[in-house]
C-alpha cells in the first residue's frame, strides 16, 4: 500500500507519517530528510539542492526525480511506502504515478493534513531548522500553495483524498487515520 502524506510545510506530516509507517510495517521515505542528509554529507547533489533549500525553494525537478525514482526502485519499497514530502509537483506526480503504474501498482490513499495558516507559521517558529527563517517559511507557504496544492485536485478525481484535521493532539490525529485507512 502506498500512501502519500500531504499537508503544507508545518502540518506534521513527518510525525504522522512515522507512527503510521511503523503501524504499517513500511519505509517512509522522506524527501526533506533525504535532502538534509546529503547536504549535511556535503555530496554533489546536497550542494546543489542547499542552493534552493535555504531560501525554502524547492530543489528543482532536474535534481530530484531521480532520486525519487532510486527511492520507489528500493526493495524495501516494493510492496508500498509512506510518502513524505513528494510528490510536490505535476512532474513528480507523473514520476510517482507512472513508476507504480509500470509495477501494477497505485497510490492508494493521500492524506490531506489540514492546518490553518497561523497555526503552521507558529509551529515553524519553534523547530529552528536553516529553512525555517520568516522570509524561507513565507516562501514555503506560496510555493506550496502553487505548486504542490495543485496535486490534490489531481488526486481528488480518482477518489482518494482524505481530508485530516490537523488540529487536535498528535494521538487524535493518527486515531483519525487508522479510521480513514482502515488499519
Ligand atoms: P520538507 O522537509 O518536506 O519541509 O522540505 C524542506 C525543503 O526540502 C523544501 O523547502 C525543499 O527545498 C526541499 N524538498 C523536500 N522535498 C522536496 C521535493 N519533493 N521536491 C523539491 N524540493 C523538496
Amino acid at each position: 500500500m502506498y500512501i502519500l502524506i500531504l499537508g503544507a510545510p508545518g502540518s506534521g506530516k513527518g510525525t504522522q507519517g512515522n507512527i503510521l509507517a511503523e503501524r504499517l510495517g513500511l519505509p517512509k521515505i522522506t524527501t526533506g530528510d533525504l535532502i538534509r542528509t546529503a547536504m549535511q554529507d556535503g555530496t554533489p547533489f546536497g550542494v546543489e539542492a542547499k542552493k534552493y533549500y535555504d531560501d525554502g525553494k524547492l530543489v528543482p525537478d532536474s535534481v530530484i526525480l531521480s532520486l525519487i525514482k532510486d527511492q520507489l526502485a528500493r526493495p524495501e519499497a516494493k510492496q508500498g511506502a509512506i510518502l513524505d514530502g513528494f510528490p510536490r509537483t505535476a512532474a513528480q506526480a507523473e514520476l510517482v504515478d507512472k513508476t507504480l503504474a509500470e509495477r501494477g501498482q497505485r497510490l492508494n490513499h493521500i492524506l490531506l493534513l489540514d492546518v490553518t495558516e497561523d497555526e503552521l507559521v507558529r509551529r515553524m517558529a519553534d523547530r529552528g531548522r536553516t529553512d525555517d527563517t520568516p522570509a524561507a517559511i513565507a516562501n514555503r507557504q506560496n510555493i506550496y500553495q502553487r505548486d504542490t496544492a495543485p496535486l490534490i485536485a489531481h488526486y481528488t478525481q480518482r477518489g482518494i483524498v482524505h481530508r485530516v484535521p490537523g488540529t487536535g493532539t498528535v494521538d487524535q490525529i493518527s486515531e483519525d487515520i487508522k479510521r480513514i485507512i482502515g488499519r
